[in-house]
Parts: C-alpha cells; sequence; structure tokens
C-alpha cells in the first residue's frame, strides 16, 4: 500500500490543513516534552517565528530511564490545545501506547509514533484507525524495509496519511547522539510515495548540529524537518542540550527560506 510500484505520484500528506509532500519543507517545531503551559506557548510562539506552521510537543514521553520525566500525560495534552487556540498552530504529539490513542486523537492533528515504538504493531493499528494523520519516526535499529514495513501495518487499517520520519540510527560513531541517515531521505521517497521529514534535533542531540543536519535535509529533498525548541534549554526537562533558541531560529528561518 505504500509502496511507490503501483503509485508512481508522491502523496501530500495534510495536517490540519498544513500540506507535507512534494513541493514543501514544512517545518514542525516546539519543546521536546510539553511541561508547563507558558513554556509550550513560548515555545510555539518562537516556532512560529521561524516559519514553523506545526507544533511539535510531547506529552507522554519515552524516555530510557523510568526515573527520567515521563510527560504530563493527559494535562499535556490539554495545554497543547490550549497552545494550538491561541497560536492557530495544529498539534503533531507522540502516543506510547495502544490504550492511549483515541486520547490523544482527540487533542492531536496528527499522531507521532516514536522510534521505540517503530515495530509496537498494536500501537500501529490502533494509529492507523484513529482517524487522524501519523508521523512514524524510523526505528533506531531499523532498516529502510522495516520502516515500510511498519507504515505498511497503519496503511492497512486504512490510513494512507502517513509521513516517514529519519531520525538517525544507531552506528559505532559516538560524537553525535544517532547517525543521521540522510541517504534514507531519497531511498525511502523512491520506495514510497509516502512524504519523508528529518529530524535534526534527535538525530545529533546537539544544538550546533541543528542547522547543519536541516541544510542536509533540505539539499536532498526532504519534505520537512521537525525540530526542538525551548525558551529556556539550561532548565528543560528533555534534551535541553539539542534544542534551538531564539537566536539559532533566525538563522532555521533563512535557510528554510533559501528553498
Ligand atoms: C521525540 O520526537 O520527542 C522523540 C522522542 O523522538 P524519537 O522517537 O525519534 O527519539
Amino acid at each position: 500500500l505504500v509502496s511507490r510500484e503501483n503509485h508512481p505520484e508522491r502523496t501530500v500528506v495534510h495536517v490540519g490543513g498544513v500540506p507535507i509532500g512534494p513541493g514543501t519543507m514544512t517545518l514542525i517545531a516546539g519543546p521536546c516534552a510539553v511541561e508547563t503551559p507558558d513554556q509550550t506557548l513560548q515555545a510555539a510562539l518562537m516556532a512560529q517565528r521561524s516559519g514553523a506552521t506545526l507544533l511539535r510537543g510531547g506529552a507522554y514521553k519515552p524516555r530510557t530511564s523510568p526515573y527520567a520525566f515521563q510527560g504530563l500525560g493527559a494535562a499535556g495534552l490539554k495545554i497543547l490545545a490550549d497552545v494550538r487556540a491561541e497560536t492557530g498552530m495544529p498539534v503533531v504529539t507522540e502516543v506510547v501506547d495502544a490504550r492511549d490513542v483515541e486520547l490523544v486523537a482527540q487533542y492531536a492533528d496528527m499522531l507521532q509514533i516514536g522510534t521505540r515504538n517503530t515495530q509496537n504493531f498494536a500501537l500501529l493499528q490502533a494509529a492507523g484507525e484513529a482517524g487522524k494523520p501519523v508521523m512514524l519516526k524510523r526505528g533506531m535499529s531499523g532498516t529502510i524495509e522495516e520502516w515500510l514495513m511498519s507504515a505498511e501495518y497503519i496503511a492497512q487499517r486504512g490510513n494512507l496519511d502517513i509521513v516517514l520520519c529519519e531520525r538517525g540510527i544507531r552506528t559505532f560513531e559516538k560524537a553525535t547522539r544517532n547517525t543521521l541517515d540522510i541517504s534514507a531521505v531519497p531511498v525511502a521517497q523512491r520506495l514510497s510515495h509516502l512524504p519523508v521529514i528529518v529530524d535534526p534535533s534527535h538525530s545529533g542531540g546537539r544544538r550546533d548540529l541543528v542547522l547543519p543536519l536541516t541544510a542536509a535535509a533540505i539539499a536532498v529533498g526532504a519534505d520537512g524537518v521537525i525540530i526542538d525548541v525551548h525558551p529556556h534549554p539550561e532548565s528543560a526537562l528533555c534534551d535541553g542540550p539539542q534544542a534551538l533558541v531564539d537566536t539559532d531560529l533566525e538563522e532555521l528561518a533563512a535557510l528554510v527560506r533559501t528553498l
């Protein structure tokens, strides 16, 4: 269903009216995690000033350590809905458990499936039935073929509004958090008709790499990027070192405009 063989035209996915697909470089930005109403609103306004048209933000955070901040859950979803009402930005947010899909879909404009859940097939199927577009991250140790098969699980349930997101994979290299597999973008675009975006924040894991990796994403023809921003990264409850601040965002906006 997601293969380009039977569907040569590349798909445009609309998220709350915002297109992602051929001819777009959709900027999705916002905090890694929803922490407070004010932090989320500030991050959304920063994102919007830099040209972002979709707001990201995690209410459910899949953390490596069970002692790390796990997200605000349903309270975070309400904050995202309030910030959408204030800014007009449609919301992209992660769902980590099949039992939460219905609730998250009530608030989200797009469901995000994270790298740790790319092969959580029950979650993929539930997301496929939720009636909302789905952003599917690539598994950190997953091949491109496995990623596309995961998309197939969603599509099988009648939902073809799927956006693939390359977010870096595990390699032997330790200088970056993950290795951005930039070649995955044109490869996936040739194999599948679905839009392919890049997450330069979670791949590099470092603020100073976000702009160069965004430039790489633009150069290979990605259909968008998803970027972490935070008004006070030094006190962020999640992934502060990779979050962009206001001064970076002007540069980011200029970079995206070069398209
Ligand atoms: C995220 O985007 O918030 C996230 C946790 O990303 P990933 O699943 O790629 O680690």
